[in-house]
């Protein structure tokens, strides 16, 4: 076989690996920004207000006090819970490693 057709193989069998890696990783940006839980009217603040009864957990403080309806799923806000995380944030997306924790495995 030509040497040149060979390596014209080669290249396109790395280009298909390299796109591949690159759609995974551009799926993976998508989780994460999903999961900074930014308030979905201003898209600044985090979001900290649960409605009842739909559950959904899709506003800040701020932005609660216009609400009536559920942005989400429209059904109508009979009580809206304030919502305490219990860890900061970084220390869910970036858990430490467990041996740094002291535990004897
Ligand atoms: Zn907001
Ligand atoms: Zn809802």
């Amino acid at each position: 076989m030509d040497i040149l057709l060979i390596l014209q193989n080669e290249n396109k069998t790395k280009e298909k690996i390299i796109q591949t890696k690159m759609r995974k990783l551009l799926h993976l940006e998508d989780i994460l920004s999903n999961m900074e839980n930014k308030c979905r009217i201003c898209m600044e603040k985090e979001v900290n207000r649960l409605f009842l009864p739909c559950k959904h957990l899709a506003s800040c403080d701020e932005c609660v006090v216009f609400l009536k309806f559920c942005h989400i799923c429209r059904s109508t806000i009979s009580t809206v819970v304030s919502v305490l995380y219990c860890a900061d944030r970084d220390a869910v997306l970036h858990p430490p490693h467990i041996s740094s924790l002291g535990y004897k495995l």
